[in-house]
């Protein structure tokens, strides 16, 4: 629900370098505001734009996307099927790890097929006439964009704590978040919003219980 992360777009060059918040961010995409569900990537363009402030995305892939988009519609049609797709099988995933049951049918199928239009690491020739290392993108910009943000939730399942990953008790947000609290006990995505919210609604609860208001109702005529 708190709109901030999505003011954050750094220009990350080739570097790639997606982090867990990235794919919550992601995920938290698909949001709600004040219960209502809201769609914060409504168009291509706009998920194209989030791609390349994030940095999994080339300003030149996003182009390429684009007017392949307008040249043939239905290819275009289907990129922001394929973005909801793979970031509905991710917070499936992650709303399973939550759960401590198994993800449903297709989610994981889902994101391996994402995973599997990773981009490549191979070895190259370095310009000091030694060996480097660089990177070639196998698939198209949209897979190679999903691959990279399926990324971090994998490693942090292999290497990380995935038992640290929460979602948000405000019913009202549902937010992805990693708890990075030293008591591994945040209930809340962000304590500025959804917290003091929990936090009013106990006190607005608590002062109704306590009030004379609560007393038998003195019809007036
Ligand atoms: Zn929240």
């Amino acid at each position: 629900m708190p709109n901030t992360t999505f003011d954050r777009a750094p220009s990350r060059g080739h570097a790639h370098d997606v982090s867990l918040d990235d794919t919550f961010d992601f995920l938290n995409t698909d949001d709600t505001e004040n219960g209502s569900r809201v769609e914060r990537l409504p168009t291509l363009d706009s998920a194209l734009e989030w791609f390349v402030g994030r940095g999994v995305i080339h300003g030149e892939g996003a182009d390429r996307v684009r007017s392949l988009a307008v040249s043939s519609p239905e290819i275009g049609a289907r990129d922001l099927p394929r973005v909801y797709a793979v970031r509905g099988a991710l917070r499936e995933v992650a709303d399973a790890i939550v759960e401590e049951r198994p993800p449903r049918d297709g989610a994981l199928d889902t994101v391996n097929r994402a995973l599997h239009a990773r981009q490549v690491i191979e070895l190259v020739p370095a310009s000091n006439g030694c060996v480097s290392v660089d990177h070639r993108h196998v698939g198209d910009p949209i897979d190679d964009a999903l691959a990279r943000l399926a990324d971090p939730l994998v490693m942090e399942l292999t290497t990380g704590h995935p038992e640290r990953i929460r979602i948000c008790d405000n019913d009202r947000c549902r937010w992805v978040f990693f708890d990075a609290s030293r008591n591994g006990r945040r209930r809340w995505c962000d304590m500025s919003t959804c917290g003091n919210r929990a936090k009013a609604a106990r006190h607005r609860a608590r002062s109704k219980s306590e009030s004379p208001d609560d007393g038998p109702v003195i019809a007036t005529l």
